[in-house]
């Protein structure tokens, strides 16, 4: 199977149908939401790899979507829409969506601009999908064959919820990771309990990695989550 979690956001039932079939045969995981709110809560809750977007839905413009999305998430938009003025093309790429396709589209072309963007995805993550088993950024390398992760040559004493932490964090490296997402991760659940233990974890790692005083690796996003940053 495929690693990669599409989320589809499209409101014609029979649209819908095509992409979700069209990603099961070749074995991407996907989900599904109908409106602007739906994809809103989607992305949040599920950290999703690509979001396919269409443009027209019922409840806000597709454009609001995205200039939502923005806000937090880095996540690769592909655009899907019935409009093919480029007045909307540019609004929606100005927005921040990534690529466009617009209806009615084939589904080689839908698969073919998927992969390019997780090529994408995987360059700007420093994980190809053949990727070294050892992951560097700046001075902080983890090798993941081992379970060891150092600081230059000096070998970092984890504790295993650390050391996972510090693993979600680093494949994901340049993307936010909400709470939600991070303490389903973790501990399989989201709630008071499981946040509160991620900022203990966190401030623990925090101490084991950065320099006092200074987030070189993990910037915080007040109210939404955690990110590791490219050094
Ligand atoms: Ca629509």
């Amino acid at each position: 199977m495929n690693n990669c979690m599409i989320l589809v956001v499209e409101d014609d039932t029979a649209v819908r149908n095509l992409i979700a079939t069209a990603l099961e045969m070749h074995e991407y995981h996907h989900m599904t939401a109908t409106t602007g709110n739906e994809a809103l809560l989607a992305v949040s809750s599920h950290n999703p790899d690509i979001v396919l977007l269409d443009l027209g839905l019922p409840d806000m413009d597709g454009v609001d979507v995205i200039q939502k999305i923005r806000t937090w998430s880095n996540v690769p938009i592909l655009i899907i829409s019935a409009r093919n003025e480029d007045t909307d093309k540019i609004g929606a790429l100005d927005a921040g969506a990534d690529d466009y396709l617009t209806k009615p589209f084939s589904v080689d072309e839908l698969l073919a601009r998927l992969r390019v963007t997780q090529r994408r995805l995987a360059a700007t993550q420093g994980m190809l999908p053949s990727s070294s088993q050892i992951f560097t950024n700046g001075d902080l390398k983890i090798d993941y064959v081992a379970g060891c992760a150092y600081i230059g040559e000096e070998e970092l004493h984890l504790t295993p919820l650390e050391y996972k932490l510090l693993c979600l964090l680093a494949k994901n490296v340049g993307k936010v990771l909400t709470h939600t997402f991070i303490t389903n991760e973790l501990w399989g659940c989201s709630w008071d309990n499981e946040v509160a233990s991620l900022r203990v974890c966190m401030a623990t790692l925090r101490k084991k990695i950065e320099v006092p005083g200074q987030a070189q690796y993990i910037q915080t996003h007040v109210g939404i989550g955690y990110r590791m940053v490219r050094v």
